[in-house]
């Protein structure tokens, strides 16, 4: 080869690199630095750290904990994941049929039983420059872990067509089981043909009038089983062939959608009040997304038959790393499996139970924990009238919710919790929406959880929708500046 051909083939070389990296082909980034020495100068250690609890975040710090390595679970924005929002699962092992949330409790119960440290925070970011990894939490809170398993899951996917935004929560979800109750003798759709549409169709079918599936293509996508399933319920019509263009409305609730017929290429307004949203799922990697290897779609690769991500001493199991199988059963297996390789990992790397023992009082520990108060509940126009006399001087935060809503059951430890630091100038009451009819009808409550904001008896705000700790401290604090109330207690944050 002449000089040129050198000159040549190295710029040929760099580009192709170069191309390689922008389609996402980066080499795995292997930390060789795994020196047990490290941990003993760090504080918050998590010798094993689980972010999501599903069934796969659950099940891997059963066996994280019960492989001996003291295991760290982060619960994150919505705890115990998808499953909170089915109702009846027929195929989760040695349970004829069980409720999604009963599933959840259940292993919730077996990890506390292995002594499983909760935490109620959410993951902002990992720095997997040096090990142990700095994981910062949304809380402020910075650990140093070990090992991580990612168990994240996946959200429901949107539309992406005109009137989604702005009807969300008007008539707009992607939750049958905590909204069906608000469409009782309404015309509702449900988009999508996958078993999560039909699922959606049967919990709306107690209360919806009548129920129509919207199938893009000319057959559905859901297991026969599931398929069959319909013929029960004469409620419920399938519409093939056609695609959501728009939701219309009249500025307040949805009255219809726009639909476009592939077949015969026509669009056609179809009436109804509700659009119920099981158009499949978007994988939760985005806060890993940036040191994690992720495919196209946003999955997490691992390497099979083993569950390590292309960063050493991380490991991903269930829906964000499989988008295959996505079963109950089948994540709460990954999990498994992902949380022995974890126990093999620090095995391999020193992590005895003599280190384990030199480092125990590094390990994170909640420094401060608040006992968590009790909320007023009430369920009628006039108990909320006698409160709104005798705290003139306070805020009042309503938070409706029901029986059936699971993000409702995970906002209001949030609000016990927050709750204490707002004392002073905030008063939270709870409203079963089930069972304080006049309060929903007066606040026209359509969706829960529901957060209406009083002052001195008149509305200041309403927000339907669940919010995380952090974005329920940052929406307390704008209500109260809203209002010209400070008084705020940071310290007891
Ligand atoms: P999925 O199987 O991915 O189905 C998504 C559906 O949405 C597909 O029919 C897809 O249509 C449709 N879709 C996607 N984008 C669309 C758009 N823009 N407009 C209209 N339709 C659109 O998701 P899933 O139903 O949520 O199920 C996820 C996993 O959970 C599956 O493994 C399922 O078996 C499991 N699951 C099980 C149960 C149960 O056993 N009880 C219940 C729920 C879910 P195409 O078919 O045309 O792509």
């Amino acid at each position: 080869m002449n000089k040129n051909k050198y000159w040549l083939f190295f710029v040929a070389l760099l580009l192709l690199s170069g191309l390689g990296y922008c389609f996402g082909f980066r080499p795995s980034k292997k930390i060789d630095v795994f020196d047990i020495k490290n941990i003993f100068e760090k504080e918050n250690l998590t010798p094993i750290l689980v972010i999501g609890s599903g069934p796969a975040g659950l099940m891997a710090s059963v066996y994280g904990a019960r492989g001996g390595k003291k295991t760290f679970l982060v619960e994150g924005n919505k705890p115990g994941g998808l499953l909170m929002d089915t109702t009846e699962v027929a195929n989760w092992p040695g349970e004829k049929m069980i409720e999604g949330p009963q599933i959840i409790e259940k292993l919730r119960d077996q990890a506390r039983h292995q002594n499983v440290y909760f935490m109620q925070d959410q993951v902002d970011k990992i720095d997997t420059a040096l090990w142990p990894y700095t994981v910062y939490l949304e809380s402020g809170t910075v650990l140093h872990a070990l090992t991580i398993i990612i168990a994240t899951g996946a959200s429901p996917r949107k539309l992406g067509v005109a009137g989604e935004k702005n009807y969300w929560g008007a008539g707009v979800t992607s939750c049958a089981v905590c909204d069906a109750p608000f469409f009782k003798g309404e015309n509702v759709v449900v988009v999508g043909g996958g078993d999560s549409a039909i699922e959606e169709a049967i919990q709306l079918s107690p209360f919806a009038e009548k129920i129509t599936i919207l199938v893009r293509k000319d057959r559905m996508r859901a297991a026969d089983s599931m398929q069959s399933r319909l013929t029960n319920y004469p409620k419920i019509d399938v519409k093939y062939n056609v695609e959501v263009r728009e939701i219309v409305g009249d500025l307040e609730n949805v009255t219809g959608v726009k639909l476009y017929n592939n077949q015969t290429q026509e669009i056609e307004l179809f009436s109804t009040s509700g659009v119920f949203l099981a158009v499949g799922h978007i994988p939760n990697s985005g806060f890993v997304k940036k040191n994690i290897r992720t495919d196209k779609d946003g999955y997490i690769m691992i390497n099979h038959p083993y569950h390590e991500t292309s960063i050493s001493g991380i490991f991903a199991a269930g829906d964000i790393a499989d988008k295959i199988y996505r079963q109950a059963v089948t994540s709460a297996g990954s999990g498994t499996e992902a949380a022995l390789d974890a126990v093999r990992f620090l095995d391999d790397h020193e992590y005895s139970n003599q280190v384990a023992r030199q480092v125990a009082s590094q390990l994170y520990s909640a420094k401060i924990r608040w006992p968590q108060a009790e909320l007023l509940s009430i369920s009628s126009m006039t108990e909320l009238q006698d409160l709104i006399t005798s705290n003139e001087e306070k805020l009042i935060v309503l938070d409706f919710w029901t029986e059936t809503c699971s993000s409702c059951k995970q906002l209001l430890p949030l609000i016990k919790e927050i709750s204490q630091s707002f004392a002073d100038t905030i008063l939270f009451i709870s409203i079963n929406a089930d069972k304080a009819t006049d309060l929903v009808e007066a606040f026209e409550i359509t969706r829960v959880p529901t957060l209406v904001t009083l002052k001195k008896g008149a509305v200041l705000d309403q927000y339907a929708g669940f919010l995380g700790k952090k974005e329920l401290h940052t929406y307390l604090e704008k209500r109260l500046s809203e209002a010209n109330l400070k008084g705020y207690d940071s310290g007891k944050a």
